[in-house]
C-alpha cells in the first residue's frame, strides 16, 4: 500500500519539513492555506545550537492559538533524531569551530547530505502517515550554494523516493525561485502583519545561535552569513512589501 494509492487520488495531507526557521515556517503556513492535513517534522542532528529545535513547540503553539484559520489543519508534530548525522558531520554546525569558507568553495556550515537525509525521513514518515505531499523551505536563489537544495536535487529525489517507496509523493519548494526578501513577502501575504510578527519574534536562523538582541528582522548576532541573509531580506521586504511603501 503506497502513499498515493492508501488515500487514492484525492490525497490532500502533508508533511512539512519543520526546523523552526523562517523559511520552515513560512513554508508551514503555506501548506496550512492548501492542504487539509498538515503534520511537522524536525530533526535532531546534535545541532550545535538547541535554539531551532526549542523554537519548534513555541511556533506550533501559537500557530494553533492565533490563527485560527489553520488551528484545525495543524496536526501532529513530530521530531526524529538524527544524531547519527551529526556524528558524521564534521562541519561548524555540529562542532564547535568557527564558520568559513571550505576548500570545496562551500562554507562548513555545509552538513553533506543533510537534506537528502531529512527527505528520506520525512518520506518514510509521510508514507506511514498516508500524506502524499511533502514540503520544504529550500531555495536555489539566495543560499550558499549548497548542492542538497537545488531543484535538480530535489526533483531527482522525487523521483528517487517515488521508485524506492513504490509512492506517488510531490515534493514542493515554494521558496525555491524567491530570494529572501520575497520569503518575507511570501509570509505576509499568506498571514498578514501578525504572521511577520510572529517570525520575527520566534523563528530561528542565526548560525551562532545568538538571542540577546532584538533587531527590527528579529533575534540574532547579527553578522554571520544567516542573520545578513535574513536582515538584508528584511530590509528591502520593509521598502519594497509594505503596503506603505507601495507605489
Ligand atoms: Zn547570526
Amino acid at each position: 500500500m503506497s502513499a498515493s494509492t492508501s488515500q487514492g487520488g484525492e490525497n490532500n495531507s502533508a508533511v512539512v519539513l519543520f526546523s523552526g526557521g523562517q523559511d520552515s515556517t513560512t513554508c508551514l503556513a503555506w501548506a496550512l492555506q492548501r492542504f487539509d492535513s498538515v503534520e511537522t517534522v524536525g530533526f535532531d542532528y546534535r545541532q550545535r545550537h538547541r535554539i531551532e529545535l526549542e523554537a519548534r513547540p513555541r511556533i506550533l503553539e501559537r500557530l494553533r492559538g492565533e490563527f485560527p484559520q489553520w488551528s484545525e489543519e495543524l496536526g501532529e508534530d513530530h521530531v526524529i533524531d538524527l544524531g547519527v548525522l551529526g556524528a558524521l558531520s564534521e562541519t561548524a554546525l555540529t562542532r564547535d569551530v568557527a564558520i568559513a569558507m571550505s576548500g570545496t568553495g562551500l562554507p562548513n556550515t555545509f552538513v553533506p547530505g543533510r537534506n537528502l537525509v531529512f527527505l528520506t525521513f520525512a518520506a518514510a514518515l509521510a508514507y506511514r502517515r498516508g500524506a502524499r505531499h511533502l514540503v520544504a523551505g529550500v531555495c536555489e536563489t539566495d543560499y550558499s550554494g549548497y548542492p542538497d537544495c537545488r531543484d535538480a536535487t530535489i526533483k531527482a529525489m522525487q523521483q528517487a523516493l517515488d521508485l524506492g517507496m513504490d509512492a506517488d509523493f510531490v515534493i514542493h519548494t515554494p521558496l525555491m525561485r524567491i530570494d529572501k526578501a520575497g520569503t518575507w513577502g511570501l509570509a505576509r501575504q499568506i498571514g498578514g502583519d501578525a504572521f511577520v510578527e510572529l517570525i520575527r519574534e520566534e523563528t530561528h536562523t542565526c548560525y551562532e545561535g545568538a538571542r540577546g538582541t532584538r533587531h527590527d528582522w528579529g533575534y540574532g548576532c547579527g553578522s554571520c552569513p544567516a542573520c545578513q541573509l535574513r536582515a538584508k531580506g528584511y530590509a528591502l521586504f520593509d521598502t519594497a512589501f509594505q503596503p506603505d511603501h507601495n507605489v
